[in-house]
């Protein structure tokens, strides 16, 4: 049993990853490249140095912290070599100003449990629990389901989302310990996952069928809602009529995307993709209520609660 994974995040009190109160674990590493990802940190595996150079104060420390002199001065501009930079984070424990974070740690079941642990009457009072994210949970498998294992033993209600694009062994092996998965279906066009998502749209067709077949649990469909992308009446109706012909799906988001990762891109020296915007609040509408044809919707402006109550419980 791997008792050790690697994350960049675990946020309390999240209210917008599953139902009630929640604690969100996210690993790192992706095996999909979405280009409008928002937590571009989460990418690669291993750890990586954001650097946020409006709130650096000159003091020159990380130059002399690092062993592998990434931090240069190239035409008296501060920068940082990203082929030298071994994610070491030498250089964030000595910038008191902060403006280098270390994004990525190794973490063990035990720290990832005392820290779920923490919030367990804020789980019971508001029927909240734990829920894996990314990055891609399913690509640390046997790390994710030893915790799994564990918040089961406590008695924790358990969501992952997911992209999907993993051998359903992963999936399968996983789901004994879920009460809900939050898949994603990013796209229904090919074009889409050549050119924005670099995933594997059967694979991740093949394993939602799978799993509606499998599952006994809440099995939950999103989809990020990219304009100039996705924000079709086409793309939205394939999906959803998909999904309409699948026995076990609960319900079906959609999520407006937005623009806030854009900071974390400059950090991390990666191209931001300017071209994405927000569909407009009316476009949303519009096709929710087009997907609602076939699917049960669950609007985000509502609550879980409310979600789970229009659809009915399976698992009690
Ligand atoms: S340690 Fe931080 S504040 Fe000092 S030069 Fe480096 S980035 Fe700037
Ligand atoms: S993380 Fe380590 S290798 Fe990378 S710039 Fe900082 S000190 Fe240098």
């Amino acid at each position: 049993m791997c008792q050790t994974g690697i994350l960049f995040d675990i946020q309390r009190f999240a209210v917008h990853d599953g139902p009630g109160i929640r604690t969100t674990v996210f690993f790192k590493g992706c095996n999909n490249r979405c280009a409008w990802c928002h937590n571009p940190e989460s990418l690669i595996v291993r750890p990586q140095i954001e650097f946020y150079p409006a709130r650096c104060i000159g003091c020159g420390k990380c130059f002399s912290a690092c062993p592998n002199g990434a931090h240069q001065l190239r035409n008296g501009v501060h920068v940082i070599d990203r082929e030298a930079c071994n994610g070491c984070g030498a250089c964030a424990q000595t910038c008191y100003a902060t403006a280098l974070m270390k994004k990525g740690y190794d973490a063990t079941v035990d720290e990832v449990m005392a820290q779920i642990l923490a919030d367990k009457p804020y789980y019971e009072q508001s029927g909240g629990g734990v829920t894996l994210s990314g990055g891609e949970p399913m690509l640390q498998p046997e790390f994710a389901k030893e915790i799994l294992r564990r918040c089961k033993k406590e008695g924790l209600h358990t969501a992952v989302q997911t992209a999907g694009n993993v051998p359903f062994s992963h999936l399968s092996a996983l789901a004994p310990y879920l009460d809900m998965i939050m898949y994603d279906i990013k796209g229904f066009a090919p074009s889409i996952y050549q050119w924005h998502i670099h995933g594997d749209r059967e694979r991740i067709f093949e394993n939602l069928r799978k799993l509606d077949e499998t599952f006994d649990g809440t099995l939950a469909v999103r989809t990020p809602v990219v304009g100039s992308v996705n924000d079709t009446e086409e793309e939205i109706e394939n999906i959803a009529r998909m999904l309409g012909e699948m026995k076990n799906i609960r319900y079906y988001q959609l999520m407006p995307y937005h623009a806030l990762g854009k900071a974390k891109y400059d950090a991390l020296d990666e191209t931001f993709e300017e071209s994405y915007y927000t569909p407009a609040p009316e476009r949303m509408t519009h096709l929710e209520n087009l997907a609602a044809q076939y699917v049960t919707v669950f609007n985000y402006t509502r609550g879980y609660f409310r979600a789970e109550k229009d659809a009915g419980s399976k698992r009690q």
